[in-house]
């Protein structure tokens, strides 16, 4: 028994697969090619009985031996043809028993019947035969076990009339014998070797195709685990808003954009007012829960393309592009009396929920958020000072000047 890389066991006679799945999915990979060159084989082997029966008459001239020779090439011919029309129809047909044995049995019985009809050339009909086994085996595509049989009856029955009908000299038989045995042996090697190098090319390929969907799956797997990273590497685990880094990169790639069309950004800061309280007075676990609250009340309140990053414990800033003080003004107010006017007592909080909001532009000219940031915390500090729960916007001139909008 031989075997493939990959394990697979081929049969020793006919070079095919032992497993009968494995050998209808190979024969399925090389239909069409194996179709096309039986095709060819057999329009090869049709013109080849037609020109041979030409070629009879200059030596048999209009005699009774050409007309039989000639109708026994023409059947040969016409079974050819017919093969090469049902396999153009059906490609299916080409590793099937019919209609190709048949023709080719048909094709050795019209090569066998040559030597009674023409004995006279005798000497060109062993070589003739030796050639038509080697095509058996190498030209005409077919399962081995098959080409065997076929190329033992064009021998058997080449030397019998050979020998039995032609009465010819029994050393003449002899090596007549040995030429066309010769010729089984290396047909037969060198197809049965052909089969086995088809097979484990096959299977070479299955397992190239098999290692290449690995392959595919570890790095689909990879590419999500990286997204996966990315993803977690800028996120904020508990509110999943972005984290300090992420919101620096988003921002500033808005900030340069802004610029470059000419708009106003602003920034805000934010923080809750007597966090520590809620954490000291409920736990840590509610505290949670109330910036969880007061991060989906923020992301509620901006628009797509503002930009918001929970940058400190209970501080959140936001970037609002193409967004003047005035505009980030109104929407910051409304925040704020959203935030305060939200009951938290399913939080089993019981007390006031507010928030602190410190608002700055980007000035002309700056080319990082720090400046703003730092205005806007400023602006956020002295808010806490004038009592807490209120939205300060930081003033454009030297002198900072703080504006109260009435909560
Ligand atoms: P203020 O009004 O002046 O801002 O007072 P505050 O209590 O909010 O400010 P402070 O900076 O004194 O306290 C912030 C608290 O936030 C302290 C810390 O325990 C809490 N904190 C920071 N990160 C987290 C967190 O992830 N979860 C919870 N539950 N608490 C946090
Ligand atoms: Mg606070
Ligand atoms: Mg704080």
């Amino acid at each position: 028994m031989r075997y493939t890389k990959n394990g697979e066991a081929m049969t020793p006679w006919s070079g095919e697969f032992t497993n009968r799945r494995q050998e209808a999915a190979f024969r399925r990979s090389v239909r069409d090619t194996t179709a096309g060159l039986l095709r060819a084989a057999m329009l090869t082997a049709a013109l080849l009985f037609l020109v041979l029966g030409v070629a009879d008459f200059p030596r048999l001239g209009p005699t009774d031996s050409f007309f039989q020779l000639l109708g026994l090439r023409l059947l040969a011919a016409a079974g050819c043809l017919l093969t090469w029309w049902a396999v153009r129809r059906n490609p299916d047909l080409t590793f099937r028993f019919a209609p190709l044995n048949p023709v080719i049995w048909l094709g050795c019985t019209v090569l066998i019947l040559i030597v009674p009809l023409g004995p006279d050339t005798l000497s060109t009909h062993a070589p003739s035969a030796a050639v038509a086994v080697m095509a058996l085996y190498l030209f005409v595509p077919n399962r081995v076990p098959w080409m065997v049989a076929a190329s033992l009856y064009l021998t058997l029955g080449f030397l019998a009339t050979t020998a039995l009908w032609v009465s010819t000299p029994p050393s003449v038989v002899l090596v007549q014998s040995l030429v066309l045995g010769f010729a089984n042996v290396v047909g037969f090697l060198s197809a049965r070797r052909l089969a086995r190098l088809q097979r484990r090319q096959y299977a070479s390929l299955l397992d190239e195709r098999a290692y290449c969907r690995r392959l595919q799956g570890e790095i689909r797997e990879r590419a999500r685990l990286e997204q996966r990273l990315r993803h977690m590497a800028g996120t904020d685990e508990l509110t999943g808003l972005d984290n300090r880094r992420r919101f620096f990169e988003r921002a500033e790639h808005a900030l340069h954009r802004t610029q470059r069309h000419g708009s106003p950004m602003t920034l805000c800061m934010i923080d809750l007012d007597h966090f520590k309280t809620i954490n000291d007075r409920y736990g840590h676990a509610v505290g949670d829960r109330v910036l969880v609250q007061v991060a989906g009340q923020c992301r509620r309140h901006i628009r797509d393309i503002d930009i918001i990053g929970r940058i400190g414990g209970e501080e959140f800033v936001i970037a609002f592009p193409d967004t003047d003080l005035g505009k980030a003004l109104d929407i910051n107010e409304r925040l704020r009396r959203c935030i305060e006017a939200t009951p938290t007592l399913e939080l089993d909080v019981h007390e006031p929920l507010s928030v602190t909001i410190g608002i700055a532009c980007i000035e002309p000219g700056e080319t990082t958020l720090t400046p703003a940031l730092h205005r806007a915390d400023a602006a956020l500090y002295r808010g806490k000072a004038l009592g807490r729960n209120r939205v300060m916007v930081h003033g454009v001139e030297d002198e900072p000047r703080l504006v109260v909008v009435d909560g």
